[in-house]
């Protein structure tokens, strides 16, 4: 695990199965239903159980970008935000959707008081957004919204399911200096 400091806040580096993680919130890449899907939202559900499901089912799906919370349930974070990450399809508006998915995501976790909140690396698995660029967009919308919002307090973890995600992090603070 790795420590920095972006905005004076305390970020994270790690690699990890995000369902084990015991911070206040954890994010879920989830598709537009918002009924369950493969990869880190297949996880996120098995380990949760059936009620996040039956709560998922009230939601009426998640647009591109936007973001849904929900309850943990027998996950040890308490709360789940859901957000849906843009397939990539190589337009510049992918840049925009996926930095969105990360603002949208720290606005709803300060509405709802919460201080810590892991993200996997949202559209890098089967939505085919390539590594590193969305590294790049994740580590600058979430500094963007801790720039915005200095009074916030709030612990940030990037949650690295592989090595080769974990080394692109790694590698992107490390040659921006952060
Ligand atoms: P998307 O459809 O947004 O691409 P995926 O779930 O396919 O979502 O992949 C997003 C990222 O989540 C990938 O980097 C994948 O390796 C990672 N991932 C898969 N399972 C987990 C997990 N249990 N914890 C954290 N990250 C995970």
């Amino acid at each position: 695990m790795l420590r920095l400091k972006i905005e004076e806040r305390d970020v994270y580096i790690t690699q990890d199965d995000i369902t084990k993680l015991d911070c206040e919130c954890i994010v879920n890449a989830a598709n537009k239903s918002l009924l369950g899907g493969g990869g880190v939202d297949g996880a996120i559900h098995r380990r949760a159980g059936a009620e996040l499901l039956r709560e998922c089912r009230t939601l009426g799906g998640c647009e591109t970008g936007e973001a849904k919370i929900t309850k943990g349930y027998n996950l040890p974070a308490k709360w789940v935000i859901h957000t849906v990450g843009p397939i990539y399809s190589g337009s510049k508006r992918d840049a925009k959707l996926l930095a969105d998915c990360y603002r949208n995501s720290l606005e709803l976790a300060a509405k709802y008081n919460i201080h810590s909140i892991a993200f996997p690396a949202i559209s890098t698995g089967v939505y085919g957004y390539p590594l590193k660029e969305a590294t790049e967009v994740a580590v600058q919308a979430v500094k963007k919204w801790l720039a915005d919002n200095k009074d916030y307090s709030i612990e940030v973890i990037f949650c690295c399911f592989d090595k080769r995600t974990y080394d692109i992090y790694k590698a992107y603070a490390d040659k921006n200096n952060i």
